[in-house]
């Protein structure tokens, strides 16, 4: 069984090299190569023909490939389907703002935690991805679009704290100064609300904004959106989310989507406000992207406008969150979903690719 040589760290490359008889400048080089999208390790031409022979009877490299790929005619965004080694498919985002582009990964295939609002856990968790599949999103994005990425968001498909030990080593992969270089504070990761999973990553102290999806006050309608809520209702998370701002010094910015009639009321934003107090938050309002298959329906401008007002009323920051790339099914997992469905349809037709 050959292994995963990218989600090796350079001391574990260092070590194995060192085992292969090899200087430590040589692992460097490996890493150096990978981390720039090399996908073969005949292309290495500044190692020898017997170490790279050796290397690939050991070792293989990922390469995920363009399923699809969409851009979108009004902002530019532009939605990657990778296919995996596996036949799998994660998406990737790329968004490109005025201080920066920034992608959006994807953390496993599929979701095990059963939002009703969202499209990438309607057919459950299919597997974690490894943490070179993870990296991959942002080196194959950044070498096929030919723009440097600056900023990484953990808001693809899948819970990044549900597939923790891999999410870690992908951050030290991408952050390390012999390959991508991607500072913790150009990093942003999202989570349900998985509590302990919050503490340990607190423990880490690292400098990335750390984002948690609330969508609503109260246990009773949070519940019904998200089933995490059961086994960490709301003060819990939001105990868990003082801890993290404690210990780490980094505020904790909130998502909170609105959906119509479920999490949009005046109350719920007097409630939201009583409770963030003290945490020094920002909240990140997201109009509701229609799934498909659900009946939940983003909220109205009015209540948007209601709802900011009053928190703003409370002396706590929140944006709307302008919505990049509709047109591209650019929702979490929208696009898989349509993949995946589409090709059970036709199974066995040869996709196009592209647009
Ligand atoms: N599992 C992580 C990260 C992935 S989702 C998390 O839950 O935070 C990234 C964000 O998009 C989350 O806040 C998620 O709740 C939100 N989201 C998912 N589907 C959505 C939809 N249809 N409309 C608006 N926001 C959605």
């Amino acid at each position: 069984m050959k292994q995963d040589i990218k989600s090796m760290t350079l001391a574990e490359m260092t070590q194995a090299l060192n085992d292969m008889g090899q200087p430590a400048f040589r692992a460097k080089q490996i890493y150096t190569w990978l981390h720039k999208g090399v996908t073969d390790f005949a292309e290495m031409t500044n190692l020898s023909k017997e170490l790279r022979a050796k290397l690939d009877e050991t070792y293989y490299i990922t390469a995920p490939k363009v399923a699809r790929k969409q851009r979108s005619q009004k902002d530019g965004t532009v939605k990657y389907l990778w296919e995996l080694g596996d036949g799998n498919c994660v998406e990737t985002v790329l968004m490109q703002y005025h201080h920066g582009n920034t992608v959006c990964i994807s953390s496993e295939v599929g979701c095990p935690m059963g939002c009703k609002f969202c499209a990438s856990t309607l057919g459950g968790l299919v597997r974690r991805l490894q943490p070179s599949e993870i990296l991959d999103q942002v080196l194959f994005t950044a070498l096929d679009s030919g723009l440097p990425i600056s900023n990484i968001v953990l808001m693809g498909i899948g819970e990044p704290l549900d597939n923790f030990d891999h999410v870690m080593r992908f951050l030290e992969l991408v952050n390390s100064p012999e390959g991508m270089n991607i500072g913790m504070r150009h990093i942003s990761l999202s989570t349900c609300g998985l509590v302990p999973r919050i503490d340990e990553l607190a423990e880490k102290k690292l400098q990335l904004t750390l984002s948690v999806s609330l969508h609503s006050p109260d246990d009773a309608s949070r519940s019904a959106i998200m089933p995490i809520n059961r086994k960490y209702p709301v003060d819990v998370l939001l105990d868990a989310c003082r801890r993290y701002f404690e210990k780490t010094g980094r505020r904790v910015s909130f998502e909170y989507t609105m959906i119509d009639g479920v999490s949009d009321s005046p109350e719920q934003a007097e409630l939201l406000a009583s409770k963030l107090h003290g945490l020094a938050a920002h909240v990140n309002m997201i109009p509701l992207n229609p799934v498909a298959e659900s009946p939940l329906r983003p909220s109205t401008r009015q209540a948007v406008a209601r709802f900011q007002k009053i928190l703003e009323g409370h002396g706590i920051p929140a944006t709307v969150r302008r919505s990049l790339g509709g047109d591209i099914d650019a929702s979490c997992g929208q696009l898989r979903r349509k993949y995946v469905k589409e090709s059970e349809k036709t199974e066995g037709t040869a996709w196009t690719h592209g647009d």
